[in-house]
């Protein structure tokens, strides 16, 4: 049976969510954006109110939440304000190959960091000269005695500056590309860990980018996450487990984006009608809506397989790649519908247009995610060794 009726429960974490986003979010979204703000007092709040750290199992202190309710309040912490948004939902990408890969000692100590206190962690792939073919990393891990020694440097870490630990790739084996990489927990208190860089965005400026360096960086033995040499794998299925939810994030921008020109769509007066009078500014605005529509449909079918314990890779790079491609297309068509107040920072479309693109470049950009759909569609027997995609 198909049935898109949510839980009561859903519907309850869902109204949290957006009442959150109302009226802690949206008031100062643009403030934060403008100044490039570090939202500490929001990620406060949220960690308080529940809504962080919604896949952390409640035997490790979290709430144990599904992937689709998940979504449900990445969407609307998204629309509140994306940059803020991913700044508190990254957690969920640095947690995931600890809870896929951890053994009990590392859940325990550093979930436990995470629903303890409002503490963030960041997951740390890409490198400078290794973006969407993590094949191609320098970073390296070699074993000495009951140590592991991490040295290299990552870049465009999300929450970077401010993470407590990272999960940490690097080459194990340097011989062997994609099948010679192995991840790893790095506390940021362990000797050799450095911030170098924060970057100065286009969007989602009040999150934090940032490059991280390791060097020399000695951890114990037991902060090896899965097995030696299968960190591509387990970054492959940590991003089948994220996608949904960073999808869901761009059907939250793209909702707000849509909110916003139709409101303004019937207030503003030309030729002596509302513009939305206009009928090249109706199919704008009915475009605007399907592909909501659609985006949203295709986020919940890839959560829900998660939830049912079915592979989700197919549909989440179709959620990915639909969502983020759309929410582009819906900001810069709110722009026109703005015409040039659009352009003007006093109106709040041109902040989501920017906002949108990164949703088309993280968590594996939208040329990976067709890559992904097309050999998935081409080649399905061999869709247990996709090729190199980024984070
Ligand atoms: C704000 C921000 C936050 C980020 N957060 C994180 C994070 O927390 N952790 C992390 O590890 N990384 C993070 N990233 C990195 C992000 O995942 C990478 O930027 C992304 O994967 C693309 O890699 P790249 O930038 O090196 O681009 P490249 O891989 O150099 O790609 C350049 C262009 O070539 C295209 N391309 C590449 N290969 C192919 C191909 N085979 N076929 C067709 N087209 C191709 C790409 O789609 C893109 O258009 C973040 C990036 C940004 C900007």
């Amino acid at each position: 049976m198909v049935d898109f009726t949510l839980t009561d429960e859903q519907k309850d974490i869902r109204d949290l969510a957006h009442d959150f986003a109302e009226k802690e979010i949206r008031p100062v979204a643009w403030d934060y954006d403008r100044d490039a703000t570090w939202p500490q007092e929001i990620i406060e709040k949220a960690w308080e109110v529940g809504l962080m750290n919604s896949h952390i199992a409640e035997e490790h202190g979290g709430p144990g939440l599904d992937y689709l309710t998940g979504c449900l309040i990445e969407e609307e912490l998204g629309w509140g304000c994306s940059g803020i948004g991913t700044s508190l939902m990254c957690n969920g990408l640095a947690s995931a190959p600890v809870g896929i890969g951890g053994s009990e000692e590392l859940k325990k100590e550093y979930f436990g960091m995470l629903t303890e206190e409002p503490k963030l962690a960041s997951f740390c792939l890409t490198e400078p000269d290794a973006g969407s073919d993590v094949s191609g990393m320098r970073t390296t891990a070699v074993k000495k005695g009951d140590k592991w020694v991490i040295n290299g440097t990552k870049c465009f870490i999300t929450n970077g500056s401010h993470a407590s630990w990272y999960t940490v790739y690097a080459k194990t084996d340097k011989e062997a590309g994609h099948r010679g990489i192995s991840a790893f927990v790095v506390p940021r208190d362990a000797d050799g860990v450095t911030v170098d860089k924060k970057e100065d965005k286009l969007g989602q400026r009040a999150s934090d980018t940032a490059m991280i360096s390791f060097n020399d960086v000695e951890i114990p033995a037991g902060n090896l996450l899965g097995e030696e040499n299968k960190g591509f794998k387990l970054a492959m299925m940590t991003l089948d487990r994220t996608r949904p939810g960073v999808s869901a994030m761009a059907v939250g921008i793209a909702q707000a984006a849509f909110e916003y020109a139709r409101d303004y769509s019937k207030e503003r007066v030309q030729f002596g009608v509302p513009i939305a009078m206009h009928q090249a500014i109706q199919f704008m605005i009915a475009d605007m809506a399907t592909k909501v529509e659609a985006a949203r449909l295709l986020v919940w079918q890839s959560g829900a397989l998660l939830d049912q314990g079915k592979r989700n890779t197919l549909a989440s790079s179709h959620a990915k790649r639909f969502a983020a491609d759309s929410a582009m297309e819906i900001t810069v068509d709110a722009v026109q519908v703005y015409g040039g107040y659009g352009f003007i920072k006093e109106y709040p479309v041109e902040k989501l247009m920017r906002d949108a693109k990164i949703m088309q470049l993280y968590e594996g950009t939208s040329q990976i995610q067709r890559l992904v759909i097309a050999r998935e569609v081409l080649m399905p027997r061999r869709v247990e060794e996709p090729a190199a995609a980024a984070a």
